[in-house]
């Protein structure tokens, strides 16, 4: 299925990085909210469970209130709200207080928006490129949020699974029967090693939200894939770990969350997988 708007694909790939920069903007409010809504329900439950009086925190949804500034709170006007362009107008700074701004929005702004104009590229309007950007912005989303708060969010990685079976029910991406293996592989392989880990050394290496983002990628790219995923994942992990404690000063016992390394490893096997398998195979000539 792929709807035909006899725009040539570079015009579409330019209206994909538009659309992916507006989609990007939203995709901070929910790196940013997503954790506090989250932490003001688990208090909430937590005192109601102890019979505590329940504390009035302010409400906030990703809708309320408007985006303010990190610093001053002044309510960021909407002409300084565009993605990318006002963070370069502003050079970088609130217009209020002159407090930086965290590079973090432009790079997630621009992110989003290359990627929606690589798909639009490759795929058209279709529905492939739907279930790719889907993927993509949860892998994104679920990257932000790990990366400052070590937390995936069971909000995001249990439909992702749901939503990846849903894709392949019609092949997309993989044969269903694939897809199902996946998930349970991908789940299962990071529980069994979890275990391991914890009955040698006392310790745990991981979270169970890690074990169910790779049952969704899992659910995405098919159980083939994940070998893949474990090997791109743990290479890019050791990396920035040693990396960390050359350059940073970073003690060997510095917690660093594993779930963007998963996200950018499953992201990168959804797209070059298949390439770098068979030319990975082709070197051993099997
Ligand atoms: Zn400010």
């Amino acid at each position: 299925m792929m709807i035909e708007t006899g725009l040539s694909p570079t015009a579409l790939s330019a209206s994909g990085l538009v659309f992916g920069m507006l989609v990007g903007s939203f995709l901070n409010v929910v790196i940013l909210r997503l954790p506090q809504q989250l932490n003001n329900q688990w208090q909430q439950d937590s005192r109601d469970f102890l019979g505590l009086e329940p504390v009035s925190a302010e409400s906030i949804s990703l809708a309320k209130p408007s985006s303010r500034c990190s610093d001053c709170h002044t309510a960021i006007r909407p002409q300084h709200n565009i993605p990318l362009l006002s963070f370069l107008f502003l050079r970088g700074r609130c217009n209020s207080c002159a407090k930086p701004i965290s590079i973090q929005y432009p790079l997630i702004e621009l992110t989003a928006g290359l990627i929606a104009a690589f798909f639009v590229y490759q795929h058209g309007l279709s529905e492939v490129t739907f279930y790719s950007l889907v993927l993509s912005y949860s892998l994104l989303v679920l990257t932000g949020i790990d990366f400052h708060e070590q937390l995936l969010p069971d909000q995001i990685t249990l439909p992702l699974l749901w939503v990846g079976l849903l894709a392949n029910l019609n092949a997309n991406f993989v044969p269903l029967r694939e897809a199902v293996l996946g998930a349970i592989a991908g789940y299962l392989s990071l529980w069994i090693v979890f275990w391991a880990f914890k009955m040698i050394t006392g310790k745990e290496g991981m979270g169970y939200g890690d074990f169910k983002l790779l049952g969704a990628l899992g659910a995405w790219l098919g159980w083939q894939m994940l070998p893949l995923v474990i090997f791109l994942s743990t290479t890019l992990g050791a990396t920035v770990g040693i990396a960390g404690i050359i350059f940073a000063g970073r003690n060997r016992e510095t917690a660093i969350a594993f779930g963007p390394f998963l996200a950018i490893a499953g992201w990168i096997a959804f797209v070059w997988g298949d390439k770098i398998l068979v030319s990975y195979l082709g070197i051993f000539n099997l």
